[in-house]
């Protein structure tokens, strides 16, 4: 996940030792040594994360934060305070001017990844979220705010400690969460698979069990892959929360668990979840019926002419890749042929909902015309692309189309052509349409029920 991160201290070694680090990581860093640089900064060129210094002479890091979250332009952008260790009078004030969450000093090297990529996921969803906001407010001007408040979290406390649990429990309940306390692993995997929370928080010292089984087999069901995890830790424990981190939980907090950290902590993977929840369900396809195909739910032509503009400007200023693929079903016309319309129909139905299980709810899902579709996939670069176009592959050949008038079903393939967007120049959105066609029609040429990139085809040619 490549990002952009503003580094703002009037200290030059710390600068220079967090660029580091972060340039480590393939981030991109920019750097201020003020917070009305910093402002500048903001305005003309706006990262994906502000980790910004409290202690700063003229303005500080409390003042330099309220003002980005007061600018509308800005406000959506997090902020990481860094503080002096455990000043809890910091965590509260930077809380109040709107950071999103703290890094204590001297920065530790998986607190920091940890904050950063958790605050990643959620400016990612938040971003693809206000864009199709702006598509949506051409056709159907809406007022709804942007944030859910987080009373009625529901919370899965996994924490065999009585004490701790309970201290824990405390902190959440007087934010209004609903907790729900655990103490056995097992308990805990068949209440999330329930799905009736929103959110586990895992304790790392558990007698007799370990807690990263609940991150692995988490992370392993379809169900519960997105549910945020939120690991509570020992100072001795950090490698086994970098095991956890790796194995996809969402971020983790140090004990003793302190209030203001948690409820920042929570915040932003509640805000995540949700962004992530308003993307997935059907909202956009209540929003306005002729923005949506109805037969199969998938976004239609004149959407993706409305939202491409806008999406491929944001991605030549961010410097991120943006992959298309562009699918088309083999021999759909014997479908129709040979069982008849109705199963042509069921048939593109179900071509649509295997898509969408094997992406992201960020990529875009278009019916082009009959049974032509696109996905737009922002932040995906071609090699990753061409992988998630054999997924596609292979989850319509695998298994065949389930059809009323035909028990055993009906075999089905599709051929794809994978291009990306070039991010130098000034591509567009029928350019790069037209290269993923061009592709796709290679892998019509030579066979069918194949995935085709638009950069392999021309070194071949
Ligand atoms: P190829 O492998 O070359 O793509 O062959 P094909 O048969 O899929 O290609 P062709 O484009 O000739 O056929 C597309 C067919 O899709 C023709 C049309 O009747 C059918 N079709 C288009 N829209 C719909 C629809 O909404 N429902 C149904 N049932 N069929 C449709
Ligand atoms: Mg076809
Ligand atoms: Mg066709």
């Amino acid at each position: 996940m490549s990002a952009r991160i503003l580094v703002v201290d009037d200290n030059p070694l710390n600068v220079k030792l967090l660029a580091a680090k972060l340039a480590k990581d393939y981030y991109v860093v920019s750097t201020a040594e003020n917070g009305v640089a910093a402002l500048r900064l903001m305005a003309e060129d706006p990262p994906d994360i502000v980790l910004l210094d409290v202690m700063m002479p003229e303005m500080d890091g409390f003042e330099t934060c309220k003002q980005m979250k007061a600018d509308p332009a800005t406000k959506h952008i997090p902020v990481v305070m860094v503080t002096a260790l455990s000043d809890t009078t910091d965590r509260v004030k930077g809380l109040e001017a709107g950071a999103d969450d703290f890094l204590t000093k001297p920065i530790n090297d998986t607190a920091l990844m940890a904050r950063v990529r958790s605050l990643l996921r959620l400016k990612m969803v938040m971003d693809e979220w206000r864009l199709r906001e702006a598509t949506a407010a051409e056709f159907a001007p809406r007022a709804e705010t942007d944030e859910r408040p987080l009373a009625g979290t529901r919370c899965l406390l996994l924490e065999d400690n009585a004490k701790d649990s309970g201290n824990i429990a405390n902190i959440l309940r007087a934010a209004a969460f609903v907790v729900q306390p655990i103490t056995t692993v097992a308990e805990a995997l068949s209440v999330a698979r329930s799905g009736n929370i929103d959110m586990a928080l895992v304790s790392l010292d558990l007698q007799g069990e370990d807690g990263l089984q609940v991150c692995a087999q988490l992370r392993a069901h379809e169900a519960t892959r997105t549910l945020p995890i939120l690991l509570i830790a020992n100072d001795e424990e950090i490698s086994k929360v970098a095991l956890g981190l790796d194995l996809g939980a969402s971020d983790y907090i140090l004990r003793p668990v302190e209030s203001s950290e948690l409820i920042a902590r929570t915040r932003t993977q509640m805000r995540q979840k949700y962004h992530y929840d308003r993307l997935r369900s059907n909202y956009e396809q209540r929003l306005a019926l002729a923005l949506v195909d109805p037969l199969t739910g998938a976004f239609n032509r004149r959407y993706l002419e409305a939202h491409m503009p806008k999406m491929l400007a944001r991605y030549r200023t961010s410097r991120k890749p943006v992959s298309v693929l562009s699918l088309d079903i083999d021999f759909f016309k014997r479908v129709n042929d040979n069982h008849g319309h109705a199963a042509g129909d069921s048939v593109l139905k179900e071509f649509v909902s295997r898509m969408a299980m094997n992406l992201r709810p960020l990529d875009l899902v278009v019916r082009l015309g009959g049974e032509e579709f696109a996905v737009i996939m922002p932040e995906i670069d071609l090699r990753t692309a061409l992988a998630v176009g054999e997924r596609l592959r292979e989850a319509v050949a695998e298994k065949p189309f389930a059809l009323a008038s035909h028990s055993a079903g009906l075999a089905i393939t599709t051929s794809i052509g994978v291009a990306s967007v070039r991010t130098d120049g000034d591509d567009t959105l029928d350019a790069v349409l037209e290269r993923a066609d061009a592709a796709l029609y290679s892998a019509k040429e030579s066979g069918r029920n194949k995935v085709v990139s638009a950069t392999t085809k021309a070194e071949n040619a």
